[in-house]
């Protein structure tokens, strides 16, 4: 389960109103990609669908509950950050436990969710190494790995590839499409690049200075673009 009903959502951070009523539908295991310029609150809605921002009015429904007030931990919700959000004194293995440790879960069951994790995500090599002692790409890839550990209802991305070089952006957007088909996880995804969107989206969502343009399937949007911003930004190359 990991349905979300975004209605009405609204943010302003002082006098500025950063999403200007937000609605949207996500069924189960759909993957859904947020695209739309730098500024334009993909992070902001993200972070209110976690519960890392309380919005200013409207609400956030997960499985047909109102969490607009639920703690982000007790959301079903994980999420993995462009920067990956590390921590840098812990091994591989400890960063992708702690969670489930501190939750309470029992050791033996954080450790047969590192092995399904690492194994999807071919990190079992660098399971004792701490992060300064990895890659870029396999930095994420524990970050991804910490997400999955927690099984949750809902993945959120925000610009993960967006530190990658060029091949390795590829590899991992394809570990994530993977990873999409193995778990039938609902994922809410971000990026600017329209070749992610593109590649990854169930359906695409396009937003605008705080509105959303246009809902719909890669090929409708590139098909039937809304107006010239969503023909502009899908038409285009970067
Ligand atoms: P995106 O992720 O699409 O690039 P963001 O959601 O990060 O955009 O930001 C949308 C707007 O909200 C930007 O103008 C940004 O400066 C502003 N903003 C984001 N977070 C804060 C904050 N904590 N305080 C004030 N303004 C913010
Ligand atoms: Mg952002």
């Amino acid at each position: 389960m990991g349905s979300l009903k975004i209605e009405n959502v609204k943010k302003a951070f002082g006098p500025v109103e950063v999403l200007k009523g937000i609605n949207l539908e996500v069924t189960d295991g759909e993957f859904v990609v947020f695209v739309g310029p730098s500024g334009c609150g993909k992070s902001t809605l993200l972070r209110v669908i976690a519960g890392l921002e309380d919005s200013t009015s409207g609400r956030v429904v997960i499985d047909g509950e109102d969490v607009s007030a639920t703690p982000p931990a007790k959301r079903g919700i994980a999420m993995v950050f462009q920067t990956y959000a590390l921590y840098p004194h812990l091994t591989v293995k400890n960063n992708m436990g702690l969670g489930l440790k501190q939750a309470g879960t029992p050791t033996a069951e954080i450790e047969r969710r590192i092995g399904i994790a690492s194994s999807m995500l071919s990190l079992e090599p660098y399971l004792e190494r701490r992060p300064a002692e990895l890659s870029g790409g396999q930095r994420q890839r524990v970050a991804i790995g910490r997400a999955v550990v927690r099984e949750p209802k809902l993945f959120l991305f925000d610009e993960p590839l967006s530190n990658l070089d060029a091949a390795l952006r590829v590899n991992t957007r394809l570990e994530i499409a993977q990873l999409h088909r193995r778990l039938k996880a609902t994922m809410i995804y971000v990026t600017h690049d329209q070749v992610e969107a593109m590649t990854l989206a169930d359906k695409i969502v396009v937003l605008n200075a705080g509105r959303i343009e246009q809902i719909g399937g890669p090929m409708e949007l590139y098909n039937s673009p809304a107006n010239e911003f969503v023909a502009g930004f899908i038409g285009s190359p970067k």
